[in-house]
């Protein structure tokens, strides 16, 4: 396990008091480490999980060669071109009941879709591509091809072939695929867990009278949620006022319980409080200045095995450097292999100031133009306290570090909420 200050000089130009996003994360993905104990369960409950080993197919899918379409199936060999085809039809195939009889090179068989297609025969017509008459049909000359409208035997997957791999999140269509296979339960890396809690006095809990000087947290909501999102579980620590025996037992507490632990405030330079004393006492921890807005302080390191994201406290910027650092960092943690989503490219439908040497992240609210593409605009006052502008954003503007001001109609990349927020 490498100490905080072996990575840092392991990184070319480190600078905590001046740190480049790209260099935030390149950091973090030499913290952290994917966890490697597994359990198995069914597939009903593996949606969000992260394969622990690979899946080979048991069985081809489909496993037979099948009608696309209710039609009529024939050996395509009879197709002429210019020429019209006549068949007889001697029998009808039914999605899980084939038909066994054989069929002669003038004869074709009713085929429902999904149905085995009949030995020797390898091309289907749609029903509606057919005159049909009595017991027997025409097809008008070069409407259909000789292997149009049938599914291939392992089209889907052949047996032996890799389904899924280790590390990848199981979606929906995961899930739907397993149980195409037959597979009934899967190997998942466990659940992570994340211990979170927010830090100052001037914090109220829900429920609490209000003071004067005082907020609702609002930090540990939106934690929450990402968290919840990212499936891992949550361990919710509540407020810890700024005492320094009152942040020790929870640090104390959430690196016993937790792979990580996420705290918000009391990280800003020249800050008051204990926070990053007890921090600093009860860890391996780095305190940086990020190139970044909104969220420049964030303390990152190690208490006992946990790994600290110590968030600035502004509720705006507590969500931007979870989604920019946090949430990549926890998906390898989580063991998790997928590629970051990509961002998109929309034009600005506003100018926007920007300061080259800093990653900016604007709240921005993104459609569809009238000449089909993207369109973004910002949500307005982009305070780091305004978590309203969260609210109404769809996605976030991110305005890279040399990247200068942006002119109305310039494309900017965007990194869309999704499924994330
Ligand atoms: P700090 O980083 O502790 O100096 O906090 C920066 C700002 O964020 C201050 O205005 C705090 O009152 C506010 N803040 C800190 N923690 C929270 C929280 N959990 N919920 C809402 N606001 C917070
Ligand atoms: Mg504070």
């Amino acid at each position: 396990m490498k100490t905080i200050e072996q990575i840092a000089a392991e990184l070319q130009g480190y600078d905590p008091q001046s740190l480049p996003a790209d260099a935030v994360l390149a950091f973090l993905a030499k913290l952290v480490e994917p966890v490697h104990e597994s359990e198995v369960v069914g597939v009903f409950d593996a949606l969000g999980r992260v394969l622990a080993q690979d899946v080979v197919s048991p069985i081809s899918v489909p496993p037979h060669d099948n009608s696309a379409m209710d039609g009529f199936a024939f050996d395509g060999g009879q197709l002429q071109a210019n020429q019209p085809l006549a068949l007889q039809v001697v029998g009808t195939a039914l999605a899980g009941k084939a038909w066994l009889g054989t069929v002669s090179a003038s004869q074709c068989v009713k085929i429902m879709t999904g149905a085995v297609m009949p030995v020797g025969l390898d091309t289907v017509v749609p029903q509606e591509l057919a005159q049909v008459s009595d017991s027997h049909i025409s097809i008008a000359p070069d409407l259909i091809q000789r292997g149009d409208n049938r599914r291939m035997l392992g089209e889907d997957l052949l047996q032996g072939h890799s389904a899924l791999q280790k590390g990848e999140l199981l979606t929906p269509a995961a899930l739907g695929l397993l149980a195409s296979l037959g597979i009934a339960s899967v190997p998942v890396l466990r659940r992570l867990r994340v211990a979170y809690f927010s830090t100052g006095d001037e914090i109220l809990s829900l429920g609490e009278a209000p003071r004067e000087g005082a907020v609702f947290d609002s930090n540990r909501y939106t934690v929450f949620g990402l968290l919840t999102r990212l499936g891992v579980q949550v361990i919710d620590l509540g407020v810890v006022p700024d005492d320094p025996a009152r942040l020790e037992a929870a640090f104390a507490q959430a690196a016993d319980q937790a792979d990580a632990i996420i705290t918000s405030g009391g990280v800003s330079v020249g800050e008051a409080d204990y926070t990053k004393t007890i921090m600093k006492k009860l860890g391996d921890v780095a305190f940086w200045k990020i190139a970044m807005r909104p969220g420049r302080p964030m303390a990152v390191g190690r208490i006992g095995k946990a790994i600290l994201f110590g968030l600035p406290g502004n509720p705006v910027a507590v969500m931007v450097t979870f989604l920019a650092f946090v949430r990549p960092a926890l998906l390898q943690m989580m063991g998790c292999r997928a590629a970051a989503t990509p961002l998109l490219r929309a034009r600005s439908l506003e100018p926007i100031r920007k300061k080259p040497g800093r990653t900016e992240y604007q709240r921005g609210i993104v459609r569809g133009g009238a000449d089909g593409c993207l369109q973004v605009a910002t949500t307005g006052n982009q305070g780091s306290g305004v978590l309203r502008s969260m609210v109404q954003a769809n996605g976030l503007i991110v305005l890279h570090h040399a990247q200068g001001n942006v002119a109305v109609g310039d494309e900017v990349d965007v990194m869309m909420f999704d499924g994330v927020i």
